[in-house]
């Protein structure tokens, strides 16, 4: 039986320290963290992830604003509105909820955000330190893996970590910062040949994937610890991941449910990554 990796209260433990951060900063500064989170159009679950962003800010105390923008919005727009952003003093990091309406080039809407303000990590520069090894902003979700291996005092040097998934969001940062931690790591995708031979013989594996229950006991090695990034809708319309949790918890050392596993950590990571953009700035 395998050891539940507990994102809420993980989560809840680095938000406190993040709030104690904060609070110690706005002492020295005389400065609040800001965040700007800009929302284009009425995609329920985007609305939903931005509430919490915000409510999250709160919390900690950094101020937070949010800027609706209707679907119609154009893209000079929206450009005209971040450059507004980046000149902001009150504002030290910017996030544009992603997906973006069809007709909005999102490229061009990340490239226009400052990369010292850029807390998603999208910007290429700051792909390009991810890269490198020399991180300003850690990627949200896969910063929110780490942390909570790091708390779970599971070790990455050494040991393969496999990885199912090469998105820029998650996969591909994933295997940088798992690289960083002196892991050995293999990325997987839909191309990839005899792919249950390549997770089988992961230490750690991590899905993000984005499809319900994907990954099944015959995937996994006796002892693995297993990451669940996936948020998927099972035939049922219950929120699930891509492991199939009740065959792969018998057999793994340990694993993260969904919800309550990485999930919460990401808008975590997001509120340090306020911090240190606001750390940066009014260094
Ligand atoms: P994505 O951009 O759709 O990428 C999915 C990856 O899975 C792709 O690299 C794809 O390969 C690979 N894949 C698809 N089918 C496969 C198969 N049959 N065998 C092996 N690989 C396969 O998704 P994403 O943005 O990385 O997100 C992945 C999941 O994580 C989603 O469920 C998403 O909702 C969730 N997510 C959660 C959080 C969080 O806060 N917890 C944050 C972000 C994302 P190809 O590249 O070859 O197409």
């Amino acid at each position: 039986m395998a050891k539940i990796i507990d994102g809420k209260m993980t989560s809840t433990a680095v938000r406190e320290k993040i709030k104690r951060d904060v609070s110690k900063f706005t002492e020295e500064t005389g400065k609040t963290p800001g965040l700007a989170v800009v929302i284009v159009g009425e995609n329920p679950a985007s609305q939903v992830y931005v509430r919490n962003k915000h409510k999250a800010c709160g919390e900690v105390g950094i101020y937070s604003e949010v800027h609706e923008l209707p679907e119609s919005i154009n893209e000079d727009e929206l450009l005209a509105l971040i450059d507004k952003l980046n000149s902001d003093k009150k504002i030290n990091g910017i996030l544009v909820q992603l997906p973006l309406p069809k007709h909005l080039d999102e490229e061009k809407v990340l490239l226009r955000i400052d990369p010292n303000k850029d807390v998603d990590a999208f910007h290429p520069v700051n792909v390009g330190k991810i890269m490198i090894g020399n991180f300003s902003f850690l990627p949200c979700t896969p910063a929110g893996v780490m942390e909570l291996l790091k708390h779970y005092e599971i070790n990455t040097s050494g040991r393969h970590c496999v990885i199912i998934g090469r998105s820029n969001i998650v996969g591909k940062p994933q295997a940088m910062l798992m690289l960083k931690e002196n892991a050995t790591v293999t990325i997987c995708h839909s191309k990839t040949e005899n792919l249950a031979d390549i997770t089988k013989q992961a230490d750690i594996l991590v899905a993000a994937v984005g499809r319900a229950n994907f990954v099944k006991a015959d995937m996994v090695k006796e002892g693995a610890t297993v990451i669940d990034v996936g948020i998927n809708r099972n035939a049922e319309g219950k929120l699930c991941g891509d492991v199939d949790f009740n065959e792969v918890e018998p057999i793994a050392s340990y694993i993260t449910p969904v919800p309550g596993g990485v999930g919460p950590m990401t808008i975590t990571m997001l509120l340090k990554n306020t911090l240190t953009a606001a750390k940066e700035q009014y260094k």
